[in-house]
């Protein structure tokens, strides 16, 4: 069984990032995908801040060139997911589609996923109304009635790429103040498309019986009044919880499940560093990824140094 010096798990800017630094030192890196690659910006439209793109990028393709790169360099990605960690002897060992993989050392970067609301009937109608990811299908809502929970810049991003499909966008928030940047909640707020529903939850996700979105329920979170909305569409869009499953119990998680990191991306083992979102709650960005990805690159190089 090979053992490598570097041994990545995920896809995301952060995985890519570390895999083409490690790449460029020579430690011939080996990236386990996951079985979707290129983590959340693949599910993203226009990215507006990722710098040296004066005109934006899209998602996708700005993953699918962070791929291309890692390919350069001689990088050997898998697309698998990972069903089994050991960090408790070394080399370190990780199984995926039983497959042992063994490792000096690795980089954990599984990202995040989309936070759920956990109100009846929501579950059931993941594809038949109710999405987490507007790029993929927003277009099946033209001229419709669409909906999205949730008040910050996922929100609004979501709802102002949204209006390119619906009729009418209501976004409904939990509060009375959006918690989306400044500029992101200007557009938001200023376009005719879009409606917010102040100080709102949702109660429940009704098909009446059609086996697709009809209705939600709501609840006026000052007053407790319930209510409810026809919708065509609805959009969940309240944050991310770290894809940690894995790791809970063989690295230091905080209560959220995010991985502890100190010293830059050093974890609980020794040998074993996190990057991006999964050790993120705080900036959570493509660039921080990114940035994350090099420094656990770099990390991982300067502690192999010392184990020679
Ligand atoms: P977020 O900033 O954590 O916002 C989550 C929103 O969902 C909040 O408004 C929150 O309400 C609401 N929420 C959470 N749980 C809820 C529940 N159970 N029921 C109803 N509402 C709930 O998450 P995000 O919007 O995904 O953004 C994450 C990070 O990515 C942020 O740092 C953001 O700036 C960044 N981001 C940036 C861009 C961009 O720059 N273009 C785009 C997307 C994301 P409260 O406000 O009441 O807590």
């Amino acid at each position: 069984m090979a053992e490598h010096d570097v041994l990545i798990v995920g896809s995301g800017p952060a995985g890519l990032t570390a895999a083409i630094y490690t790449a460029r030192a020579n430690l011939k890196p080996l990236v386990l995908e996951g079985l979707q690659s290129g983590g959340q910006l693949m599910t993203t439209t226009e990215v507006e801040n990722f710098p040296g793109f004066p005109e934006g990028i899209m998602g996708p393709q700005l993953m699918m060139a962070m791929r291309e790169q890692a390919s350069r360099f001689g990088v050997k990605l898998e697309q698998v997911n990972v069903d089994r960690v050991d960090f408790s002897k070394r080399p370190f060992e990780v199984e995926a589609e039983d497959e042992t993989h063994l490792a000096k050392t690795v980089i954990v970067s599984t990202g995040a996923k989309p936070r759920m609301l956990g109100i009846p009937g929501e579950s059931a109608l993941i594809g038949h109304g109710v999405s987490t990811c507007a790029t993929c299908d927003g277009a099946f809502f033209r001229e419709k009635e669409i909906g999205i929970v949730g008040g910050g810049d996922s929100a609004m991003e979501e709802a102002l790429f949204l209006t390119r499909f619906g009729k009418r966008v209501r976004v409904f928030h939990r509060r009375d103040e959006l918690r989306a940047s400044q500029i992101m909640r200007d557009r938001a707020l200023a376009h005719e498309k879009i409606e917010i529903v102040w100080n709102t939850v949702l109660t429940d996700v009704r098909d009446e019986g059609s086996g697709m979105l009809r209705k939600v329920g709501t609840r006026d979170t000052k007053t407790g009044a319930e209510g409810e909305t026809e919708l065509d569409g609805l959009f969940i869009a309240i944050g991310h919880i770290p894809t940690t499953d894995l790791f809970r119990d063989k690295l230091d998680c905080d209560d959220e499940g995010y991985i502890l990191t100190h010293d830059g991306t050093r974890t609980s083992v020794e040998g074993v560093f996190a990057c991006g979102d999964v050790q993120d709650r705080v900036y959570r960005q493509a660039i921080t990824a990114a940035g994350s990805g090099c420094m656990a690159a770099l990390d991982a190089e300067r502690w192999l140094e010392t184990q020679e």
